[in-house]
């Protein structure tokens, strides 16, 4: 994030002995005269105009003002003496800077009623023009403006219940499950036919819409459009960056003048294109299936773009066990091979009727 600065503004203090509001730049109490204290904020003004005087400015980027260790009064981060007691203040602490006040203040405030005299003063007057009293402070906007942050959703609390009563319910199921498979029994079966299926993919080289940034494309890209698109986001000034800044925010300088500034990111465009690849996708599926020992891979004849992709083998085993149907498939030909029709063997039977293994009934 890069900080600018967009001006300088004024603040205010209040003394803490009378409760008089002062100008920032005032190290007294205009109305009882006591020095400002270090532990005594600058707050903002109600309507914040940018500073002309760049002797005002210049001070403010100088450094935040100091107190005297001896009498406590502010001076200037430049002055080596304290105005009041022309003490050394080369070992006088600085005031605290660099603290956001609240959003910068640009719209104009209404007018106050003096509540001692009744006359009409500016919003942003700190003495009746009329009798001289202390104004009100005008109601302040919230301060600091707050960086947008997403806050997640929560879940409500019926949603919670029900999604625990889901989850309880799939456990449950997958025990039950669990317990059911792993509980066999063992039968004699005897094999009253086979079946296999073999099948191959086939593959065809097809155009494929996709997107780019112009410098990333593949080498056989076939553009169709181009358009402007946000590439990036940095934190620091770039040529043809467009530059997004927040809301201007008010930053205590610690010299009773407040630097008005903004956080800004640079958004990189660039150009994005949409363009055709060929890219090899699933076509079809062709299969050969048999109820012997001789299976056979299909052999289509492939067009000019096309190649065999994947191919797949599955047997199949049946077999009657008192009455009973149980399918048992084997894991390649190999073993396939070995179930003639009527042969018997003994088949672990679990209680989902699946058959978890197969031996021979010597
Ligand atoms: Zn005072
Ligand atoms: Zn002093
Ligand atoms: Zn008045």
């Amino acid at each position: 994030m890069t900080k600018k600065t967009v001006g300088y503004v004024h603040l205010e203090w209040e003394c803490p002995s009378c409760g008089t509001r002062n100008k920032g730049v005032d190290k007294m109490c205009r109305s009882c005269g006591a020095a400002q204290p270090d532990d005594v904020q600058f707050e903002q003004v109600a309507q914040e105009a940018l500073i002309q005087d760049e002797k005002l400015i210049a001070q403010a980027k100088a450094g935040p003002d100091v107190h005297c260790p001896f009498c406590g009064t502010r001076n200037p981060a430049t002055a080596d003496q304290c105005s009041q007691c022309l003490a050394d203040l080369s070992d006088a602490k600085a005031r605290e800077a660099g603290q956001m006040v609240g959003a910068h203040q640009k719209s104009a405030v209404p007018d106050v009623a003096c509540s001692f005299c009744g006359a009409m003063n500016a919003g942003t007057a700190l003495h009746c023009v009329h009798c001289g009293a202390a104004l009100p402070k005008q109601n302040r906007p919230e301060k600091a403006p707050q960086p947008q942050a997403k806050r997640a959703a929560g879940m409500s609390k019926t949603a919670r219940y029900v999604l625990f009563g889901i989850l309880g319910l799939v456990a449950i199921a997958c025990i039950a499950i669990i317990i059911l498979s792993s509980r066999t029994e063992e039968v004699v079966g005897e094999v009253q036919g086979v079946s296999w299926e073999y099948s191959v993919l086939i593959e065809a080289l097809v155009p494929v819409e996709a997107q780019e940034w112009r410098d990333e494309l593949p080498d056989d890209a076939e553009i169709l459009s181009c358009r402007q698109a946000l590439r990036r986001t940095q934190q620091n000034p770039a040529p043809g960056a467009q530059e997004v800044c927040g809301t201007p925010y008010t930053v205590d300088t610690g010299t009773g003048v407040g630097e008005v500034v903004q956080d800004c990111v640079y958004e990189i465009y660039d150009e994005l294109c949409t363009y055709t690849e060929l890219q090899w996708r699933d076509f079809d599926l062709v299969t050969l299936t048999g109820d012997d020992f001789a299976p056979e891979w299909p052999n289509p004849t492939l067009a000019q773009d096309q190649r065999f992709g994947a191919e797949t083998e599955a047997y199949e085993v049946y077999f009657n066990a008192d009455g009973r149907s149980y399918t048992y498939r084997p894991d390649d030909f190999n073993e396939y091979s070995q179930f003639e029709t009527g042969s018997r063997w003994i088949l672990e039977v679990n209680a989902l009727n699946n058959v978890r293994s197969v031996t021979p009934d010597r």
